[in-house]
């Protein structure tokens, strides 16, 4: 069984048109942060996932906008806020093997506490977990998104694509292998899937990867490889969309992947 990568906590970036929707993944994938129960997580069930649950959960923090003194909303998250989040993210959890910030509506940051962030968001306390919910990944500043990972939030859930999720979940066992042999047979017994196929693929391997980069799920893997991975998918769905052959695109994944090579995490 793979250990849990508990350091792994890769800031992600959770994009929906919906800001109900992003905001609901994060505080799942909070939950699945502190939850304390077994296998797949959130288990929904032990103490720390009802808490979460009831957003009265100490170790998960929301950073959102404020109101100002007449009670109006403001229009920004501003570099106070932020201030205040950087020092608190040094403060150990309260009961949770982690912490958890949850920054909704990110892309409403202004730009001074997006840079207040940087240093945060490049190297995060260790077990601190930080989630930017967006409507628009692209209001955040480059130098904010090139430090995370990005999803779109209710992907997963909404395509629902058994053959998308198994294909992705074959290749991240053959990038867990460690061995380039494994890879290239995997991505050899699955080249002739059609393009929308692919494409699902793509896009579900993604999810899968940042499902394990906020430690959702165990993994092997680094969090380097997952992101290197998780861009090249991003690449190969670039590439379909103008139509690439299929083959070519295994083919890609086959050379460009980043197998082996990474260090195993020590135990804790
Ligand atoms: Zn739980």
């Amino acid at each position: 069984m793979p250990q849990v990568n508990r350091g792994i906590t890769q800031p992600l970036i959770l994009s929906s048109g919906d800001p109900a929707e992003a905001l609901a993944e994060a505080r799942r994938l909070a939950a699945a942060a502190v939850c304390t129960g077994a296998g797949d997580k959130p288990c929904g069930r032990c103490r720390a996932c009802r808490k979460a649950a009831g957003d009265i959960h100490p170790d998960v923090i929301t950073i959102r906008r404020q109101s100002d003194d007449k009670g109006r909303l403001r229009r920004e998250i501003t570099v106070d806020q932020i201030r205040w989040m950087a020092a608190d993210a040094c403060v150990l959890p309260n009961e949770a093997a982690r912490k958890v910030y949850i920054i909704e509506e990110a892309d409403k940051m202004n730009p001074q506490a997006q840079n207040a962030a940087l240093k945060l968001l490049e190297e995060p306390p260790a077990d601190v977990l930080f989630l930017l919910c967006v409507t628009n990944a692209e209001q955040l500043l480059p130098t904010v998104r090139s430090r995370c990972a990005e999803r779109r939030a209710g992907s997963a859930s909404a395509v629902a694509d058994e053959e998308a999720e198994a294909l992705a979940e074959g290749y991240v066992r053959a990038l867990s292998s460690g061995k380039r042999e494994e890879l290239l047979r995997w991505c050899a017994a699955n080249e002739g899937v059609d393009g929308r196929a692919a494409a699902a693929f793509a896009a579900c391997a993604r999810d899968a990867l940042a499902d394990r980069l906020c430690g959702r799920k165990e993994t092997a893997l680094t969090a380097r490889q997952m992101l290197e991975a998780a861009a090249l998918l991003e690449r190969c769905e670039d590439y379909l969309r103008v139509n690439t052959g299929v083959k070519h695109i295994f083919g890609l994944l086959a050379v460009d992947s980043p197998v082996g090579g990474g260090k195993q995490r020590k135990e804790p």
